[in-house]
């Protein structure tokens, strides 16, 4: 066996520029859709990997994008691992001290921005001495930006012709995420060569996501949350469409965009796909071109599921991970042999781990615990595209990988089919009277009254119980449902002790950078006194 043989993002782009098939990338800007084909896309990749070399990037250094996800975005997933460097690709909506932080932790040398986005970076442009150039991503102003090029001009200066790539060693770096880290500093995440090949060929697998040549990929998740998901590296294998929306991620333009680009996969975090519902329910626009809609990121609400397989025939498929798992961890697909209520329940879950990923669960003192559908732990995770540790932090890493396993702090239970379910995050656990109670759980039911557009459940502090729930509650526009309505809905559907003592009826959950609840903002806000529209309902004390 050729065991040497190097599992390179090289190998993934000369598949890409030999594949047969009719694949596009498609992008959305404000003069409408813009399309290039693999051919041209791939020349264009030589061109910025030679413009690359031009301007002093050697093997092994940072260079980062800001950016929506684009074509030209694509071309900088290929080009700057295929020459060697490490593609950075940093989060634009994470706080501007995190950003400076991330881009000078990552001691980026260069960074490519979208031109819509060129102005804001160059607020920060004072303490981000150390990077060379901002590499413009078209025409638009750049505000005070200084050591500007602009990426077209680059391309052009480069020149046409064929692009010797280095050979380059499977387990070099060739990408680094940061965490959206609730807590302290982003932690980064860096990916080999060979864990995204790995994952790619994992992306395409029948049991995992199953992405196939013939798709249409609507890209929604932002290329800078865990590589998209994993989808544009997947892509270079089969040369599927991917649509890419740039900025335009409202529910409108995505409907259009799935409509009149028939895309037949997508992905992303279920508040899009809930705006997305709400659309849909009142323009009804044709949707049934997608097979699959992947939904993870955060937990998958059984009646937005439900929901938009009645009323739109969409089917999406909920999938677990995170940055550290490149993200791909627990798919949950469909389980033949159940009936209605019982697949409903088994979807619902985040399913069982994907070929080569190993996962388990274990208690406090790290024993392992059985996957009996019962019993709840830490989920522990290990394969070939986990990390074993973080970037530059070894105080980060050791807190979180023992043993080769890394500890995810997601609080789960596993069923005899493998398959897992997420109680909580453990930072979100909520313990009354000694007893779990699963924040998650309670939203999913919240979620699936008719008036109740967000849920979000945070413990508060009780005298008597040591900590009771606490639900935030957006109410859809122009319906009502009060306290007394929502306990009523959830007492048949919960446990008697878990029934919120306390609603609070908000304007909106908060989300964090990549679109999640953040509850650690709720909490904040409790702890400051300034949740607004508390309801006390006594039912526990
Ligand atoms: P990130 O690294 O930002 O992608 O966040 C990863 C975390 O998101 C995981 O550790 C989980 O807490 C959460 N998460 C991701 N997918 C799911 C899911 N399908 N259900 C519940 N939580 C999820």
């Amino acid at each position: 066996m050729q065991d040497d043989f190097q599992l390179s993002l090289p190998l993934v782009l000369r598949r890409l520029r030999s594949h047969p098939g009719e694949g596009e990338i498609v992008t959305l800007t404000n003069a409408g859709p813009l399309r290039a084909g693999y051919r041209e896309v791939v020349a264009r990749i030589d061109r910025l990997a030679r413009a690359l070399l031009a301007l002093g990037i050697e093997p092994g250094d940072r260079v980062a994008t800001f950016a929506w996800n684009s074509q030209r975005h694509f071309e900088c997933y290929f080009a700057i691992p295929c020459s060697g460097a490490v593609l950075h690709t940093v989060n634009l909506r994470l706080f501007p001290a995190q950003i400076a932080y991330v881009i000078n932790h990552a001691e980026d040398r260069i960074v490519f921005v979208d031109d819509s986005l060129a102005p804001a970076l160059g607020a920060l442009a004072p303490q981000l001495p150390k990077v060379e150039h901002f590499v413009v991503m078209g025409n638009g102003p750049v505000g005070e930006l200084p050591r500007t090029l602009r990426y077209e001009e680059l391309l052009e200066a480069a020149g046409d012709g064929a692009y010797d790539y280095p050979e380059i060693a499977e387990r070099q770096a060739a990408a680094l995420c940061y965490t959206t880290g609730t807590t302290g500093e982003p932690k980064g995440v860096l990916y080999s060569h060979r864990s995204i090949v790995l994952h790619s060929v994992g992306l395409l697998m029948t049991d995992a996501i199953s992405l196939r040549g013939a798709d249409r990929g609507l890209l929604v998740v932002p290329m800078f949350h865990v590589n998209a998901w994993g989808w544009p590296h997947a892509a270079g294998l089969n040369a599927m469409t991917l649509l890419m929306p740039g900025p335009f991620l409202q529910a409108e333009p995505l409907a259009h965009m799935i409509e009149s680009e028939r895309a037949s996969v997508m992905a992303c975090v279920p508040t899009i796909y809930a705006d997305l519902l709400r659309y849909a329910d009142e323009h009804h626009p044709d949707l049934r071109s997608l097979r699959m809609a992947v939904c993870g990121g955060a937990p998958m609400p059984l009646a937005l599921a439900q929901a938009f397989a009645e009323r739109h025939g969409v089917s999406l498929l909920h999938a677990w991970g995170m940055t550290e798992s490149s993200p791909m961890g627990a798919v949950s697909n469909e389980v033949a042999d159940l009936d209605e209520d019982a697949r409903w329940l088994a979807r619902a879950k985040q399913g069982v781990a994907v070929p080569l990923v190993e996962l388990r669960i274990t208690d406090e003192d790290g024993a392992e615990l059985p996957w009996d559908g019962v019993a709840s732990g830490e989920i522990e995770i290990r394969g070939p595209w986990v990390a074993a540790c973080y970037f530059k932090d070894a105080a980060g890493s050791a807190e979180r990988f023992r043993d080769g396993w890394l500890r995810t702090g997601d609080v789960a239970n596993i069923d005899a089919r493998g398959s897992v379910q997420i109680t909580d995050r453990s930072k979100d656990v909520i313990k009354s009277g000694g007893e779990w109670i699963s924040s998650v759980e309670l939203e999913n039911e919240l979620m699936a009254h008719a008036a109740v557009r967000e849920a979000a459940v945070i413990a508060t502090p009780d005298e008597r119980w040591g900590e009771r729930p606490l639900a935030c509650v957006v109410l859809e526009d122009g319906a009502f449902a009060s306290a007394g309505d929502l306990l009523e809905h959830l007492r048949p559907r919960v446990a008697r002790f878990w029934l919120p003592d306390e609603f609070a009826f908000l304007e909106a959950i908060p989300k964090t950078s990549v679109g999640k609840f953040d509850k650690k903002l709720l909490r904040a806000r409790l702890e400051q006194d300034a949740l607004a529209g508390r309801v006390r309902v006594t039912e526990q004390s």
